[in-house]
């Protein structure tokens, strides 16, 4: 995995808006220098909210990925960035006995940055100590972006 020299172990509480698709992207890439080498990140919010978008700065920012290499998990579910980066899309499940086989507890164990979204549908599932990042859709190209740390 290629490190990034920037990270350090912080990200700012707050909210903000962004009015454009690349103005979520460059979010996601400041936040993802700025993140620890081991949390999960819960990313919220409906269906286009930008989730999977803010998803792919992150993975920009934590330096693992080139643009054109970030792709949807939707399909896959799980997509793995090294070791160390982790990006999971729990939309297409629905039962708790789905979840259990997807070894998320050991995925969690590592020394690694997990990005979920629909992670909240298996609350559970999740660990307590965590990033929240809540998106909303505001108008076509303007989202609200919450962020929280949960300690
Ligand atoms: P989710 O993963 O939450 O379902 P996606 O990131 O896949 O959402 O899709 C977000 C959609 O909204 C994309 O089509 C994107 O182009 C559009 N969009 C418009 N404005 C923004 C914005 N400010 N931030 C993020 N996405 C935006
Ligand atoms: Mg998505």
């Amino acid at each position: 995995m290629r490190e990034n020299p920037n990270r350090t172990p912080t990200v700012k509480e707050g909210t903000v808006r962004t009015f454009s698709e690349e103005e979520t992207i460059e979010l996601g890439r400041a936040i993802g220098r700025r993140l620890p080498k081991k949390v999960c990140v819960l990313l919220t919010g409906n269906l286009g909210a930008g989730k999977t978008t803010l998803a792919k700065g992150l993975i920009q920012g934590l330096g693992v990925a080139e643009p054109e290499e970030v792709a949807s998990p939707t399909f896959t579910l799980i997509h793995e960035y090294g070791d160390h980066v982790y990006h999971i899309d729990l939309y297409r499940l629905d039962k708790p006995e789905q979840v259990a086989t997807l070894g998320l507890d050991d995925i969690f164990d590592k020394e690694a940055v997990v990005l979920i979204e629909w992670g909240e549908r298996f609350s559970e599932w999740m660990p307590a100590e965590r990033i929240e990042i809540r998106l909303t859709a505001i108008g076509v190209d303007e989202r609200q972006v919450e962020i929280k740390n949960i300690l």
